[in-house]
């Protein structure tokens, strides 16, 4: 852009130090010059639309993989992880586990506190995962008030840790309008637990759901 128009600049010098008897004879210089700003204008536009298009296709990116509401990533982007997990596992035996979260009594909160309460709820706990989770770790809103997170390279010890810690946390820090809850909790751990995606899953779902059944704000292990 800047040798375009310092170029243009030393053309104008040099046509009022020398003015040509007619500007648009067909000369040398003037069909260069013609050339040259009709290529870099090609090239600059070219170049903007690429720019523009890679812009527009990061955007579309995270927008196809992020959750409107918690910004955490959802369901879809989650199993593209645990596909990369899993493929890991196969190929180098590289442990995983999973911890599959259930807001409980969340249609209590909708009801007593309005919907939009309820999606305040579900940011702060979304923010609660998101902070308290380890760096490898990473978390996705899995449903509605469900919510998924990946352990990579993770025992079952260390998942029960985690797992602890943010049911915890969760009990003792209400959200700053005062809206305290509670979530349940499910782990699974490849091998032990399930050898595919969706056995691993179904074993954190029942866990989950035994977890419930047992009376909810607890951590509960698949079988
Ligand atoms: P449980 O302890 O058994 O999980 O009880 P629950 O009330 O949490 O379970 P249930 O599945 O009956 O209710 C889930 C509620 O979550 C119902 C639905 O309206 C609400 N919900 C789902 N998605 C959203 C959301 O994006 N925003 C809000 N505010 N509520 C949601
Ligand atoms: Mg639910
Ligand atoms: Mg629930």
């Amino acid at each position: 852009m800047i040798s375009l128009l310092i170029s243009l600049a030393g053309r104008v010098i040099l046509l009022l130090k020398n003015p040509p008897n007619q500007l648009f004879v067909p000369n040398e210089l003037n069909a260069s010059t013609l050339i040259f700003v009709s290529v870099f204008t090609f090239l600059l536009t070219a170049g903007f639309i690429m720019m523009v298009c890679q812009r527009l296709f990061y955007d579309l990116k995270v927008a196809a993989n992020t959750d409107v509401l918690t910004r955490l990533l959802n369901r879809r982007a989650m199993m593209h992880q645990l596909e990369i997990v899993m493929n890991q596992f196969y190929r180098s035996d590289r442990q995983f586990a999973i911890i599959l979260i259930d807001v409980d009594f969340f249609k209590r909160v909708n009801d007593v506190y309005g919907h939009d309460a309820g999606d305040i709820v579900l940011m702060h706990l979304a923010q609660i995962l998101q902070t308290k989770m380890r760096q490898i770790d990473s978390a996705s809103r899995w449903g509605g008030e469900e919510f998924l997170i990946l352990l990579p390279d993770t025992t079952l010890n260390q998942a029960k840790e985690i797992a602890e810690r943010l049911r915890y946390y969760v009990e003792t820090n209400p959200t700053p309008s005062n809206i305290q809850i509670t979530i349940s909790l499910g782990i699974a751990v490849i091998r032990q637990h399930g050898n595919s995606l969706e056995s691993l899953i179904t074993a954190a779902d029942h866990a989950l759901y035994a977890a419930k059944r047992n009376g909810r704000n607890q951590v509960a292990i698949a079988d």
